[in-house]
């Protein structure tokens, strides 16, 4: 980290101590002004105390880093076949695990959905493994051409409170299927429950390959261990999952960073749409884990043709409409100024449940609502803000050109996750290709893109603005090629 960034990382601590008494819960505040500052000061937690250097969890990036360079070394050693037993290890534990450890997260972070919490543990079986790894051969008058996809090493990870032992146990399938170790820095308000996983991978791992520190990670974990992740020698890859402030204190560092950063999901329905379709995929995917997922839809841009009937639709699936001066209400409670004067996401409403939303916007809703809506202006902080909550503001806009353009100007640039609705296949293609996205999701809900209901495999980690996508084994390797030259052709 360069002394700006230092000189940075001080300067916001001060002013979150500064604002600490704003917020009540241990839940950290989502955005730029995202402290992890807070919580991350805390050494004395309970999980001090068990910290003994066994299984992977230590006090100390040196000891944890040298832990893990060991247990690399042994697992270059292993078969590839046994590698991929270890990796269906991993799932296996996370799937046996789900409920208890789903109910521990649930209750240490205090945000999101128990089903849910559980649900993203069970579906690793989606986390693409050691077959990913193929090699490509190249043969013809002058030899044969080899290209492998060789380890990084050690790789540093940070892991954000909103997935914490999914993300981290997503990102120890790839990276060990690719032949690598870790040392984590988890987020502090979700970091005993990382610490439990960790043990017991460790300790079954331990218990049938004989290597103990595969998965390391910082039993409390600081803006300084973070620090000492970012430039240690030992560390050869750093992949970052979180909001703003972290990924740009990755895109920094001197090391190679593959970040996996913050999203505002935007969504296009126009006048083509299925719209009893899209509203039961925008509640879906709007309220999974109450909307804690990067890939979550955060605002809609609907035609004004339509508006009344998607907002029927979405009445008819059993979200809950609010009217604007409750709108206003809720805003009043789920956003705080910050030091820049501008509302920022109070971190007492991110994903809570939206019944709960409903009431603090003064109305009421029944136990089996998922998610709430109504409509608002584009300038409003539930449109421009990752707000992180089951509640949905609908911009009516007068076509699909202006749908898109509001659409994309929410997306800030992020280049994370959009969505549309349509059935007009040119309009999809104009989309997808001016939002730019690293997912594009077409008449389907949020999750569909990361397998859930759609095609393809599953990763907690989409490195947005690196370029390196839903992350897979292959992303955490060094492409190495072997030139044999004049042998070895066979034909
Ligand atoms: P956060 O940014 O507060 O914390 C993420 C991680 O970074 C934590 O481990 C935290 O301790 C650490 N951290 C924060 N600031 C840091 C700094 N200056 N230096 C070093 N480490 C720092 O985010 P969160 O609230 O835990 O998670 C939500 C955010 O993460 C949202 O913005 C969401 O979009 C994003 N996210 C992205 C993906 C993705 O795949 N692209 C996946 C999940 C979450």
């Amino acid at each position: 980290m360069d002394a700006t960034l230092v000189q940075d990382v001080v300067a916001e601590v001060m002013r979150k101590l500064q604002s600490k008494v704003d917020f009540k819960s241990p839940v950290p505040r989502v955005g730029e002004d995202a402290p992890a500052n807070e919580p991350m000061r805390d050494n004395s937690s309970a999980s001090g105390s068990n910290v003994d250097g066994r299984y992977g969890i230590f006090n100390n990036v040196d000891d944890a880093v040298r832990a893990a360079s060991e247990s690399q070394q042994k697992l270059l050693k292993l078969s590839l076949d046994e590698r991929d037993q270890i990796v269906k290890l991993i799932k296996s534990i996370a799937r046996q695990n789900a409920h208890r450890w789903g109910e521990i997260e649930f209750k240490e972070t205090k945000i999101g959905r128990l089903d849910h919490k559980i649900e993203k543990l069970q579906i690793l079986e989606l986390v693409p493994g050691v077959e990913y790894l193929k090699t490509y051969a190249n043969s013809g008058s002058n030899g044969v051409c080899l290209e492998e996809f060789a380890p990084f090493g050690v790789i540093g990870v940070i892991t954000p409170v909103t997935h914490s032992v999914p993300t981290l146990s997503a990102n120890a399938i790839n990276m060990i299927a690719s032949g690598n170790s870790i040392v984590a820095n988890p987020h502090p308000s979700g970091k005993d429950c990382a610490v439990l996983a960790v043990r017991e991978y460790n300790q079954q791992i331990a218990n049938r390959f004989g290597i103990e520190h595969l998965i390391t990670i910082l039993a409390n974990p600081s803006l300084e261990t973070a620090d000492a992740i970012f430039n240690h020698r030992g560390i050869s890859l750093l992949v970052v999952t979180g909001g703003p402030a972290v990924a740009k204190a990755a895109l920094r560092s001197p090391k190679r960073a593959i970040v996996a950063g913050p999203g505002n999901p935007p969504v296009v329905v126009d006048e083509t749409a299925c719209l009893k379709n899209a509203a039961e995929s925008i509640i879906k995917g709007a309220s999974y884990d109450n909307n804690l997922l990067c890939i979550g839809e955060k605002q809609v841009f609907v035609v004004e043709s339509v508006y009344d009937k998607l907002v029927s639709a979405l009445q008819t699936a059993g979200a809950v409409q609010l009217t604007r001066p409750q709108i206003e209400r809720l805003t009043q409670q789920a956003f705080k100024p910050g030091q820049d004067h501008k509302p920022h996401v109070n971190k007492d409403f991110v994903g809570k449940d939206a019944r709960l939303l409903v009431e603090a916007a003064g109305a009421s809703a029944p136990p089996s609502c998922q998610l709430t809506f109504g409509e608002t202006d584009f300038d409003h902080p539930f449109v421009q803000e990752e707000q992180m909550m089951p509640f949905i503001p609908l911009v009516r806009v007068r076509d699909v050109n202006e749908a898109m353009d509001k659409a994309i100007e929410s997306e800030h640039g992020y280049r994370h996750t959009a969505i549309i609705h349509s059935r007009n296949l040119e309009t999809i293609t104009r989309f997808g290709r001016r939002a730019a996205t690293t997912l594009f999701v077409v008449n389907g809900a949020s999750p569909s893109g990361l397998g859930l209901g759609g095609q393809g495999y599953l990763s907690y980690s989409i490195a947005t603005p690196t370029g390196e996508g839903i992350t897979t084994p292959l992303t955490f390797t060094r492409y190495r090629r072997v030139m044999i030259t004049g042998s070895l052709r066979m034909i």
